[in-house]
C-alpha cells in the first residue's frame, strides 16, 4: 500500500468502530479494501492518512466504484429520510464528520492524530447519524468509544 492512505473520514471512523466491535476485518463480497486498509492502519498507528471525500483507497477495488463514483444504494427501510444513493449518504456523513473534527478534503494527519481528534471532539454522535434510529447510534457510540481506547491505548 502507498505511504499515504487516501480515506473518507467516515471510513476511518468505521474502522475504529469495527475495532471496538471486536476488530475482525474480513474480505467483503464487494471486493473493497476495508480489511487491507484496516490492517495497514492497525499495524502502523502513525501511518499518514489523506482525507478524501471521493473514491478513496477502500473504494478503489470495489465493484461499486464505477469510474470513481459509487453506484451502490443504502438500506432506507430503517432511515426513510436518508438519501438512498450511497454516494450522497456518504458525502452527508463525511461532511458532518469534517465539521465536527475540523478537517477538510486533502488534509493529512497520522492515524493516531485522527483518532485523538475523535477522542477529543466526536462528542454526541446522534446528530451526525440523525437519520438513523437512536438505539443503533447509541450502540455505534459505545463501539466507537471502545475502539478509540483500543487504538490509542492506555
Ligand atoms: S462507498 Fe461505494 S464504492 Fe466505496 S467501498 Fe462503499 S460501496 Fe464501494
Amino acid at each position: 500500500m502507498a505511504n499515504v492512505i487516501h480515506i473518507k473520514p467516515h471510513h476511518f471512523v468505521d474502522i475504529i468502530t469495527g475495532l471496538g466491535a471486536g476488530g475482525r476485518f474480513e474480505p467483503h463480497p464487494y471486493g473493497h479494501a476495508v480489511h487491507t486498509v484496516a490492517e495497514c492502519i492497525m499495524s502502523d498507528r502513525d501511518v499518514l492518512l489523506e482525507m478524501d471525500l471521493g473514491a478513496d483507497d477502500i473504494c478503489k477495488p470495489c465493484i461499486h466504484n464505477i469510474d470513481g463514483l459509487c453506484d451502490d444504494t443504502i438500506d432506507i427501510s430503517f432511515r426513510p429520510t436518508a438519501p438512498p444513493a450511497k454516494r450522497e449518504w456518504n458525502l452527508l456523513i463525511d461532511r458532518r464528520w469534517c465539521e465536527r473534527l475540523g478537517i477538510r478534503q486533502g488534509d493529512r494527519l497520522a492515524a493516531r492524530q485522527f483518532c485523538e481528534r475523535l477522542r477529543d471532539h466526536s462528542g454526541d454522535i446522534t446528530d451526525i447519524y440523525r437519520e438513523n434510529p437512536a438505539d443503533r447510534t447509541a450502540e455505534r457510540a459505545v463501539k466507537l468509544k471502545k475502539g478509540i481506547k483500543g487504538f490509542l491505548g492506555p
